[in-house]
């Protein structure tokens, strides 16, 4: 579903990406991982259309990023979802309105069906229906996270990017979501790539591991056999899994 080649990432004189490949296959989970400030986020930004690399290429589903006209661009946009770190949702917004913001955006649907479409999204990601009135100040770290899932999932995607899903949870409720992102991804048969810097996660999670460091992917494997992989981040990061 995602295939970038030979990607380079400058900004002035940094360059966080060096001649990246990376392939993502339908119905994966795929973790990728990389020291602080290894151009992980950086990389999401690009696969999701917010920023553009310096050169090289990204297609998603086929379509190569950068060349797309309005439709195929709106097409595209209904087929992944994003959960951005820390939830980034809408202060001034309850959590119904949340959940609704993509869906009003694509002025598609009628509002008897933005009703079904965010109650039930708010069912998947097991919230109350009474939730859907409070305001994003009134909600616990861990419900952030799950109105962020319901708004990602709201369109309906086969694709879904995460952006350090567990980070900022206490262990318990990071099990907990962990959890959910695994019965959804059963239940609704999702292709997933999140970055995460929390080892729990990715063993709980992840089919493949994509490790970023030296501004390109040094491994892309099942955890079992990054045991194999002689890079020193690889060695360090993984020490625990072993
Ligand atoms: P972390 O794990 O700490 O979130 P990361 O791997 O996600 O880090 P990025 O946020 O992608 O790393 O940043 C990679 C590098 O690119 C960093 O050095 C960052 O300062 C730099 N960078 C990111 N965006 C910009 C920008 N718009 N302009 C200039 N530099 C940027």
């Amino acid at each position: 579903v995602c295939e970038i080649h030979h990607l380079w990432t400058e900004f002035d004189k940094l360059v966080v990406h060096r001649n990246l490949d990376l392939t993502l296959r339908k119905g994966e989970v795929m973790a990728l991982v990389g020291g602080s400030g290894s151009g992980k986020t950086t990389l999401l930004r690009h696969i999701i259309g917010l920023t553009q690399p310096s050169s090289g290429q990204i297609k998603l589903f086929g379509y190569v990023l950068g060349k797309l006209n309005r439709d195929q661009q709106r097409q595209l946009r209904n087929r992944f979802g994003m959960l951005f770190q820390h939830g980034a949702l809408f202060s001034a917004l309850n959590v119904f309105d949340n959940i609704a913001f993509p869906l009003r955006e694509l002025h598609q649907f009628d509002e008897d069906t933005i009703h079904l479409l965010v109650m039930h999204k708010l069912a998947l990601v097991e919230l109350e229906p009474e939730h859907a009135q409070l305001l994003p100040a009134q909600l616990s770290g861990g419900m952030i996270k799950r109105v962020a899932l319901a708004r990602a999932l709201v369109l309906e995607p086969e694709l879904l990017f995460l952006d350090e899903p567990t980070a900022g949870l206490d262990p318990d409720r990071s099990e907990a979501f962990v959890e959910l992102i695994q019965n959804l991804r059963r239940q609704l048969g999702l292709t997933v790539l999140f970055i995460t810097h929390d080892v729990a996660t990715l063993s709980a999670l992840a089919d493949r591991v994509a490790v970023l460091a030296d501004q390109h992917i040094v491994a892309n494997c099942p955890i079992e056999a990054l045991g194999k992989v002689d890079h020193p981040f690889v060695r360090n990061f993984f020490h625990s899994v072993k």
